[in-house]
């Protein structure tokens, strides 16, 4: 057994319009590496980035700390976190320092966990950064490609992507409030109109079918949300516009990422990806935020990479 390992997992976007908790995607555009190394001391976090080090509110060391009371381990562990995936902006940064964590820990020890334990465990340290468990990211930064959450008992289903796949995301430069993702939850509709409920259904099995017949135009078509989405919008500046520009511009279809604020646009390898792009940038310009622009694929799950 090793006594230290390096992991690398990707960012991911949750929800794709009408699977709300439900459709993960893994993202090739930011990465989190997290190192674990064996220690004769307690749990012990090490980074230079603005994320919270003591290990109970942090996604990884939760993590680190759940798998070490579960298989009753005696070491002590160092948790050296690297951010890529910028925190708070709804690319699953704090899902990806968990998915890294629980895929460094499975092959530290020699556990060989299956897909839904490992996410199970990537989705306890959720409770670090959301305050609730959620699989959505964890799911994607674990097992990559797209996946599909079921709960009461965990049953995640992986479907790989379309090769010609792309996405272009705009990550607004906003200060996001320190418990975004709560924040956001509060603005959802308790209730739902059961027409709102038929249409979402229906794009969302059609967002499925167009995963197994790997067609972006597809996927893109359906990622149409009228229950969520309009509800959280306006927490983002601009967000019609950049909607609405993306859409001329030739992408199949847009929405938020996970809960925001940034935005994603799909579209496929012909599609004029700076166009989307650079229509995206001025409609958030329209709300006079600047956005950090990134043309992506879907991405592999959480890698050792060292
Ligand atoms: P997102 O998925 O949009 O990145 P989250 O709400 O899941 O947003 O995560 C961001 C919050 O989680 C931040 O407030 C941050 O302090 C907290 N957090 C805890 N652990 C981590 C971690 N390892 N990486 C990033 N953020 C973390």
């Amino acid at each position: 057994m090793v006594s230290s390992i390096t992991v690398r997992a990707p960012s991911s976007t949750a929800n794709l319009g009408p699977g709300f908790d439900v459709f993960g995607l893994a993202v090739d555009a930011f990465f989190d590496e997290i190192t674990l190394t064996k220690t004769k001391s307690a749990v012990s976090i090490i980074t230079d980035d603005n994320i919270p080090t003591n290990p109970e509110n942090n996604t990884a060391g939760l993590v680190v700390k759940n798998m070490i009371k579960r298989f009753k381990i005696k070491d002590g562990i160092e948790i050296k976190i690297k951010k890529g995936v910028p925190a708070g902006f709804g690319m699953g940064s704090s899902a990806a320092s968990a998915a890294a964590t629980v895929i460094a820990f499975d092959k530290m020890y020699g556990l060989k966990l299956d897909g839904n334990t490992l996410v199970e465990f990537a989705g306890t340290g959720e409770k670090a950064s959301a305050g609730t468990i959620h699989y959505d990211n964890v799911a994607a930064s674990v097992l990559g490609g797209f996946v599909i959450v079921r709960t009461n008992p965990l049953n995640v289903i992986k479907i790989e992507p379309p090769m010609n796949m792309r996405m272009c995301i705009a990550v607004p430069k906003l200060e996001v409030p320190k418990k975004k993702t709560k924040v956001s939850r509060g603005v959802i509709p308790k209730k739902v109109r059961l027409i709102d409920s038929v249409t979402n259904l229906s794009n969302a099995s059609a967002v499925v079918a167009g995963f197994m017949k790997k067609d972006p135009k597809l996927i893109g078509n359906s990622i149409i949300d009228v229950i969520v989405e309009p509800a959280r919008q306006h927490m983002i500046p601009g967000f019609a516009k950049v909607k609405e520009n993306a859409m001329k511009a030739g992408a199949f279809g847009v929405t938020i990422s996970g809960a925001g604020p940034s935005v994603i646009a799909f579209s496929d390898s012909l599609g004029d990806l700076k166009k989307i792009s650079l229509a995206m940038s001025k409609g958030f310009a329209s709300a006079n935020t600047k956005c950090q622009i990134v043309i992506c694929k879907p991405s592999k799950g959480a890698t050792v990479i060292k």
